[in-house]
């Protein structure tokens, strides 16, 4: 078996993407790369690079390849993804993306891309009952709040609602997923890559889902 694993992972807004990275990320003990995060984290830090993104961001858009595709480059050949591995979240979004990841990974390029499967009306819903941490980035929802009011139960940061999530933009989100970044799993199937999970029942549930597939496809038995 190769040590360390190189993951990524694909699914509409509201697929629990965030919440299964964050437990893959410890289970294999990689670093979780979210652009997202990324990206609102240098908007809070007020950089003009930041305050850019962060207008694409709030109108719902996609921030240009060219940035996106910069920002994870860099973030790729630092030495912990370089020896370790890494699970990406949220990118590639694009097909213009996933062709400069698959030229940036070789020769060995990525294990599994990840299709975390969920119908439309459900994302919806735990969309608008999303509520996020804004310092740790750790996900609640109206239905599972933090112990405090609404004080993040990790670190203590204000927990709200992300800009993003206003019904306007969701939509906008949703439409640019169904464009642009759904063709990603043909793409990735095409090339023996994709695994798809079923992203309906609570996080414990997907998440064994999830390992056990990909454990399948290193060669992990048992
Ligand atoms: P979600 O998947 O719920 O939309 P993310 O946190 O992954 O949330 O992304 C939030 C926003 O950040 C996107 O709507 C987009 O504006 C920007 N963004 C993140 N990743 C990318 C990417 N790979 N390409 C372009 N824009 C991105
Ligand atoms: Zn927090």
């Amino acid at each position: 078996m190769v040590p360390g694993v190189r993951l990524l992972i694909l699914g509409k807004q509201g697929a629990g993407k965030g919440t299964q990275c964050v437990r893959v990320a410890r289970h294999y003990v990689v670093p979780h790369i979210s652009t997202g995060d990324m990206f609102r984290a240098a908007g809070r830090m007020g950089t003009e690079f930041g305050l850019r993104a962060r207008e694409f961001m709030d109108a719902g858009e996609l921030v240009p390849d060219e940035v996106v595709i910069g920002v994870v480059r860099e973030r790729i050949n630092q030495d912990d993804t370089a020896n370790r591995g890494f699970i990406l979240d949220g990118f590639p979004r694009t097909t213009e993306q996933a062709e400069a990841l698959w030229d940036m990974l070789a020769p060995r390029g990525i294990d599994l891309a990840i299709d975390l499967e969920l119908p439309t009306e459900q994302a919806l819903r735990r969309l608008a009952s999303r509520r996020v941490c804004q310092v740790c980035q750790t996900n609640y929802s109206t239905e599972n709040r933090p112990k405090h009011d609404w004080t993040c139960d990790n670190c203590g940061g204000e927990v709200v609602q992300r800009d993003d999530d206003r019904e306007e933009a969701i939509r906008r989100r949703l439409e640019i997923y169904e464009a642009s970044t759904e063709p990603l799993i043909a793409w990735y199937l095409e090339r023996d890559k994709l695994v798809t999970i079923d992203a309906m029942g609570n996080p414990d549930e997907v998440f064994a889902r999830l390992v056990r597939a990909v454990d399948r496809r290193r060669g992990v038995h048992g």
